[in-house]
């Protein structure tokens, strides 16, 4: 016989996003269904930066310590250019007296997947089925009925609202026949890591480096465990992008000895700038990657996407508890207008920046960035914004 459940939240996909989500309403005292596709969140090369405010709203979860735990904390990052060997440091103690949090945590973003499934586990209000992929759903004004595939049987979730955090492919997204415009960068990210210490050569580097080249711009990233470098795949195959040859010319360019490095991943990954037309039709809303996709320049990804669960979590609770419906609208108009406004702004300028080469424009927004450096409430200002507070009050500020 068909199984069938009843739910206040069924929430689609458990990654970072899905799972904030999920822990944020079962500890507000609402029945949530969490579904994942998978056998747990995907462990993977993707997210590693945490900003202050969303370790701030982490906190709220408690599952801040978790992160700390497995995590490393960069207070400064640089901005460097490969050719002139410009090196601009940005240290966010300068503002600590915005946060207790005043770094990035560089940790790995299953961490906090899997932290909180766990936690949601032993959670009354919370149901959290691992290999169990939504195929289908359709909502009424009374409720949402879905269709959750497991290995053995279909069940039926019957919920009075469905938050689609089901990643960049969204199933909820199609359903709902909701559009995803923008476009996808022509270079791929080959993403490789490492276990060799590379301080050991370059001793100024911090745990966070953003090296801008015409040629090759290059992404240094220290977490717990590794160095992970990205750099951009132009025309080479896949066979071609994860040969040693490439992994040996790739660490050859900032090492003496590329071909002595041992690397511990391999990835590729198509990039793309795409944000849907709507964030909430009905008893549907849209969080993460199901909404939004940027480049990484910056570590927003995931973070937008965390921002995204508690705000419209906050709201539900109150929207579950009596509140006018019309303040799902509110979550779509102040999220969809900071997407736009900052997170995909922001990447596409993060990405001129480190392409590089010898336009006009490059040269201003290398002279802008040095500025930085000699004007300390513009310093202020850039750092707030690229910590992400500024966009969370832009959000805040929109009625
Ligand atoms: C190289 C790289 C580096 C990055 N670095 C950063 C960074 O430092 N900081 C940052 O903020 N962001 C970063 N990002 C972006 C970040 O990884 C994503 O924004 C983040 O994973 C989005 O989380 P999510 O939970 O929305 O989606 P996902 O992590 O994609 O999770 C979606 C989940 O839904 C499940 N799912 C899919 N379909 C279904 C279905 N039909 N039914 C049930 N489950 C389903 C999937 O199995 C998956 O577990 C990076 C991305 C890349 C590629």
């Amino acid at each position: 016989m068909r199984k069938s459940i009843k739910t206040q939240v069924l929430v689609v996909g458990g990654g970072p996003v899905g799972s904030v989500a999920a822990a944020y309403l079962a500890q507000h005292g609402i029945d949530v269904v969490l579904a994942e596709g998978g056998d747990q969140a995907a462990i993977d090369l993707r997210a590693s930066t945490f900003h202050p405010p969303t370790l701030e709203m982490l906190d709220e979860l408690g599952i801040t310590g978790h992160l700390m735990d497995n995590g490393l904390k960069a207070p400064v990052y640089h901005w460097r250019d490969r050719k002139s060997g410009d090196v601009l440091p940005f240290d966010l103690t300068e503002i600590a007296d915005m946060t207790k949090y005043p770094y990035r945590l560089q940790c790995e973003q299953y961490y906090l997947a899997h932290g909180l499934a766990k936690k949601l586990e032993s959670e009354a209000r919370a149901e959290v089925l691992f290999n169990h992929r939504l195929v289908h759903f359709m909502q009424d004004a009374n409720g949402v009925t879905a269709e959750l595939e497991g290995p053995n049987e279909i069940i039926e979730v019957k919920a009075d609202y469905i938050i689609g955090a089901d990643g960049a492919s969204s199933t909820v997204r199609k359903w709902l026949g909701v559009d995803f415009e923008g476009f996808t960068y022509p270079e791929r990210f080959l993403c490789l890591s490492t276990a060799q210490e590379v301080r050991e050569e370059i001793p100024d580097l911090s745990l966070v480096n953003y090296i801008s080249d015409p040629d090759e711009w290059l992404v240094l990233l220290r977490v717990p465990k590794f160095w992970r470098v990205l750099v951009p795949a132009q025309e080479e195959s896949e066979e071609e992008l994860l040969s040693d040859k490439k992994k040996n010319r790739v660490f050859g360019g900032f090492l003496k000895d590329g071909e002595t490095v041992e690397t511990v991943h391999r990835t590729i990954y198509r990039v793309h700038q795409r944000v849907a037309g709507r964030f909430r039709v009905g008893r549907a809303m849209l969080v993460g990657d199901a909404a939004h996709m940027n480049n990484p320049l910056g570590g927003f990804g995931m973070n937008s996407g965390i921002h995204d669960a508690m705000n419209l979590c906050k709201k539900l609770v109150k929207v579950i508890d009596g509140a006018d419906e019309k303040l799902l609208d509110l979550y779509d108009r102040q999220r969809r207008t900071v997407t736009h406004q900052f997170t995909q702004q922001q990447t596409i300028e993060n990405m001129e920046l480190m392409r590089g080469g010898q336009s006009e424009a490059h040269r201003k927004r290398r002279a802008r960035m040095n500025a930085l450096l000699e004007d300390d409430m513009a310093r202020r200002a850039f750092l707030m914004k690229q910590a992400m507070y500024t966009s969370l009050a832009d959000a805040a500020a929109i009625s």
